[in-house]
């Protein structure tokens, strides 16, 4: 006989509910879109990001908006994305997903995915929760990363209750982003850089990669990237 695999899932109608806070005080697509050729807010543009959104999320999402659809690997024209690349790095337990573009964004059927841009979080290879880093992959692109200092400390509180709740739930999720953290402190290594991290403390900090030693920093002091330098 076998067992189905059946993990307990949150409310999501409530779990959106609590994590609505927006990231800064305006709206930050308008800061990014003038930089991205097709005029669209980076994470909001299929060519430059998937979403992905949990299984049940999926499920609920279905059921509530026209909103989205699975991603086919065809809605970018520019084939900048490479689908069976992308689909082999997602985790078993999601789903890549496309909406129908910042034109129509439903601000209640976001997904989590669209909430967390461009953070994740970070998880020390002690395996504790130590707040918000960035998708580093966005720097050149993402205003808020270049503007730390503009997060607001609602969204944070909010980001980090969404996830203690997640990982509450799902130790798979708790993995996935232990070994992102683990893909971001080889990176940073290799750039001999430190990482800018928000820590749940409410503080601003760089962390050494290697021994992941941290210290306060002053937010407008992080480094800038790309046409935020000037
Ligand atoms: S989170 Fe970053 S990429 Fe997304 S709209 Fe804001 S500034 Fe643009
Ligand atoms: S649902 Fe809205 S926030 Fe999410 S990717 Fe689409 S346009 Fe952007």
């Amino acid at each position: 006989m076998s067992i189905l695999y059946n993990p307990p899932s949150p409310d999501f109608a409530d779990l959106y509910a609590r994590f609505d806070a927006p990231i800064c005080d305006f709206d930050c697509g308008k800061a990014c879109a003038p930089f991205n050729p097709t005029g669209k807010p980076f994470c909001c543009d299929i060519c430059q990001a998937v979403p992905a959104a949990f299984r049940p999320e999926w499920d609920f999402l279905q059921k509530n908006t026209a909103l989205w659809h699975i991603w086919r690997g065809d809605e970018c024209a520019a084939e900048t994305t490479k689908p069976e690349e992308l689909r082999a790095e997602t985790p078993e337990h999601m789903l890549l997903l496309a909406c129908q573009g910042p034109l129509h964004c439903q601000r209640d059927y976001r997904a989590v995915s669209c909430r967390q841009f461009p953070f994740f979080p970070y998880i020390t290879s002690r395996d504790r929760f130590l707040g918000l880093a960035y998708e580093w992959e966005f720097e050149t692109s993402c205003w808020v990363i270049n503007h730390l200092e503009a997060v607001t400390s609602l969204y944070r509180r909010q980001f980090i209750q969404t996830y203690e709740a997640l990982f509450a739930l799902w130790e798979e999720e708790f993995d996935s982003y232990a070994l992102h953290s683990e893909d971001m402190r080889a990176y940073f290594s290799s750039q001999n850089r430190r990482l800018p991290l928000l820590h749940r403390n409410g503080g601003y900090y760089l962390l050494s990669p290697a021994t992941e030693r941290i210290e306060r920093c002053d937010p407008l002091k992080f480094k800038r990237f790309g046409p935020y330098t000037e």
